[in-house]
C-alpha cells in the first residue's frame, strides 16, 4: 500500500433500508454513494449508486449503532477498505478526481480485502437527480462466480455480522 493512495470504504448500513456506502477519499472528504444491493465483481452487473452527502475522512473507521433519532439509525459494519487509484489520472489525458466526479465518470482501482480491481461509476440521472451505476470494469480481478456480499459479510475491522453490532 503506497503511503500517499488516497483510502476507499464500503460500510455496511442497516437504516430505514439495508445498503452499502461506496465511499472515496477526495480532497481531504469522502464522496459517498448508497448502493442498495452492495458492489458486484461480476462486470454484466450494473448496481445503483445514489450519490449521499459527503462525510468526513475519519468517519471511515467508524462501526458501531447510529442511536434512534439520528440520522441514519441503525447499524454500520466496515464491510471493505483499503486504498485506490484513479484510472482516469493513468489515460492519455489525464482527469482528477474532481474533474471525473463532475463529468459523472469516475473509475478506479481498489485495493481493498474483499473487493480489488477496476470500478466505474457513471452517472445516469441528469440534473438534481443523484443516480449513478457501479460497474465491475472487466479485468484480471473480475469473478462473476464471486458474490461477496453475501458469502463475506462480515466486517473487515473486527470480524463483527451486523447483527452483532446491533445487539452488541
Ligand atoms: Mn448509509
Amino acid at each position: 500500500m503506497g503511503e500517499n493512495q488516497p483510502i476507499f470504504v464500503i460500510q455496511k448500513h442497516d437504516a430505514r433500508t439495508l445498503h452499502y456506502d461506496f465511499r472515496l477519499e477526495v480532497d481531504g472528504v469522502l464522496k459517498s454513494w448508497a448502493v442498495p444491493k452492495g458492489p458486484s465483481t461480476d462486470p454484466r452487473t450494473r448496481r445503483l449508486a445514489v450519490a449521499v452527502e459527503d462525510h468526513p475522512l475519519d468517519y471511515a473507521d467508524f462501526e458501531g449503532r447510529i442511536p434512534n433519532g439520528e440520522y441514519g439509525a441503525g447499524a454500520v459494519l466496515v464491510w471493505d477498505r483499503g486504498t485506490y487509484r484513479n484510472l482516469r489520472a493513468e489515460d492519455d489525458e489525464p482527469v482528477s478526481m474532481a474533474e471525473a466526479l463532475r463529468d459523472g465518470r469516475v473509475a478506479v482501482w481498489l485495493e481493498g480485502e474483499k473487493l480489488r480491481g477496476g470500478y466505474a461509476l457513471i452517472r445516469t440521472g441528469k440534473g438534481d437527480d443523484n443516480r449513478w451505476l457501479l460497474i465491475k470494469m472487466k479485468d484480471e480481478e473480475a469473478d462473476a462466480r464471486r458474490n461477496p456480499v453475501s458469502t463475506q459479510p462480515e466486517s473487515v475491522l473486527t470480524g463483527r455480522t451486523l447483527e452483532e453490532i446491533a445487539g452488541q
